[in-house]
């Protein structure tokens, strides 16, 4: 068998692990006779997977009581449209436009009601994060929403944004898990899992109680957080299978130490990255240095035929996915929690490799 490095931004790597034991207990779950694939939702052997995956998700993040977890499908672009129907009570939100999911959440909100973008880093191809403080927030907004990690640019907060006492929300698809989050700090996290938890079909929300039972009346039932949460996610049939390989993940991530070694981990991986990007004549890295995403690393050698001749030979080693996002070119490693400190390291060497030839 040979596993490439995969650098994709999602779906992505999943660790060999819960791959191994995915397909050891594909034919036969736990003494069942059939796959998790094949069992109903409503069963007690299933029953007790979802609770489990859970619970294991709550200790993973530290999940306080009065937040519901939710797994659902229609990906993070569902709850673009999912939180202002559920959130805008007087029907004014704000939002931060820092890349282009961050802008498509905000069209998508626009479709509801009075929405305002507070804050952009469009002017500088959203290459950093824009400051965010409470004075330009307005009063009677019903909330802020903000991208956490903008996958496709590589920049991350470098701090949960100062709302003062408004309700943050945000879109964590390229960071959950990645480190510890205050989940406190938050009204609502939204996630699609295929980036750093599980195969693409599931998506998590984390909400506040308190923020359930607010929906417009026009509100398609699906996308209304009450009936959701009151039947524990299953008001229809949730995606069965990715929710069992995202508690085999959260499984792995607590076996290997949780979200503070996680984090150690990825700040490991990404500080050798950067900083051969910093000393490379070569390679230039294209977030700001205050904005830089441990999950998502972006950079372009300055000629598009050189990135794409990069991105070849990088294939042919097994360095697979390296091509930035279509609508940027140049770059991008997707270093998330499966990627492997060994993978960066086999990166980071090859790129010296082909600096050295391409001078
Ligand atoms: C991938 C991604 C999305 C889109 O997710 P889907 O599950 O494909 O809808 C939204 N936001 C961020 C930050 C992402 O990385």
């Amino acid at each position: 068998m040979s596993r490439i490095y995969n650098f994709s931004a999602g779906p992505s790597m999943l660790p060999l692990e819960v791959l191994q034991q995915a397909a050891a207990e594909m034919t036969d779950y736990n003494g069942s006779g059939m796959s998790v694939m094949e069992m109903s939702h409503r069963s007690p052997v299933y029953d007790a997977i979802i609770k489990q995956t859970e619970a294991d998700f709550r200790t993973l993040m530290n999940i306080p009581d009065n937040y519901k977890v939710l797994f659902l499908q229609g990906g993070a672009s569902t709850q673009f449209a999912a939180v202002p129907l559920n959130l805008m009570k007087t029907g004014k939100a704000d939002y931060v436009v820092s890349g282009q999911f961050s802008n498509k959440a905000f069209k998508e909100a626009k479709k509801y009601g009075d929405v305002k973008c507070i804050a952009s880093s469009e002017d500088k191809t959203f290459s950093y994060i824009p400051k965010v403080t409470p004075d330009m927030v307005r009063p009677d907004a019903d909330y802020v929403h903000v991208c956490y990690n903008n996958t496709i640019y590589g920049t991350k907060f470098p701090e949960v944004p100062n709302v003062g006492d408004k309700v943050l929300v945000a879109d964590m698809s390229s960071c959950i898990t990645s480190e510890p989050v205050d989940v406190t700090k938050f009204g609502l996290i939204y996630a699609g899992a295929q980036k750093n938890m599980a195969p693409a079909g599931l998506t998590v929300v984390i909400v506040r109680e308190d923020l359930i039972g607010n929906a417009r009346e026009d509100t398609p039932t699906m996308l209304d957080y009450k009936p959701l949460a009151e039947n524990d996610s299953m008001y229809n049939t949730p995606p069965c299978y990715s929710i069992y390989i995202a508690g085999l993940v959260y499984k792995w991530a607590l076996k290997n130490g949780g979200l503070t070694a996680m984090k150690e981990r990825n700040e490991k991986k990404a500080k050798l990255l950067y900083d051969y990007l910093d000393s490379s004549k070569l390679f230039k890295p294209t977030a700001e240095k205050s904005s830089r995403s441990m999950m998502n690393v972006c950079f372009v050698t300055g000629d598009a035929d050189l990135d794409k001749k990069f991105c070849k030979e990088a294939e042919a080693a097994g360095l697979s996915n390296l091509k930035g996002h279509r609508s940027v070119g140049g770059m991008r490693a997707s270093i998330y929690n499966a990627m492997p400190y060994e993978g960066v390291e086999k990166l980071v060497e090859f790129m010296k490799k082909f600096e050295a030839e391409n001078a």
